[in-house]
């Protein structure tokens, strides 16, 4: 078997050749499978080149890009589900729960872009407890903030962490 120089870690003969390999993707719990890979990996970084003389590569490229628009467009749907389950509307959303733009939530819905893993997890929240969006609305305008800071300020003997 023909082995060679690994370009990533310099192992000698750490490049070894395979073929006929399937790799499983996975982006955000979505997977995808790829058969019949060909190329050449390090056995001592694990370094990956795919055949040149093959279209491996493309196919892994192309299986990967392919992923992660479906995966975003899954995230997206679920991101507009459930801000309509909210009867909130993508302004409302963007003031109270996203920040960013006027049409940031837009674009997460359409799967344009992944929205940031915090704001997944908070509307994954608010789909299960969708009575938090009371509080949600109560703490964004800073009620109970004001609360804070006073209670900070009493403990006088304590350094106030906001100035
Ligand atoms: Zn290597």
């Amino acid at each position: 078997m023909k082995t060679q120089q690994c370009f990533s870690c310099g192992a000698r003969e750490g490049m070894r050749h395979f073929e006929g390999r399937g790799e499983t993707l996975t982006v955000k719990g979505m997977e995808c499978r790829v058969d019949d890979l060909s190329g050449r990996e390090c056995q001592k970084c694990g370094e990956v080149e795919w055949d040149p003389d093959t279209d491996s590569g493309e196919r892994y490229g192309e299986a990967g890009d392919a992923l992660v628009i479906a995966a975003r467009q899954m995230i997206g749907a679920e991101m507009k589900r459930t801000r309509r389950k909210l009867h909130l509307t993508q302004k409302e959303t963007v003031q109270l729960l996203s920040g960013g733009g006027h049409n940031a939530f837009s674009r997460y819905e359409r799967g344009e872009v992944f929205p940031p893993k915090a704001l997944v997890l908070l509307m994954r929240l608010l789909d299960r407890y969708p009575h938090l969006l009371a509080d949600a609305k109560a703490l964004a305008e800073g009620a109970d903030l004001r609360g804070t800071f006073k209670f900070t300020q009493h403990k006088e003997h304590e350094t106030p962490t906001v100035s």
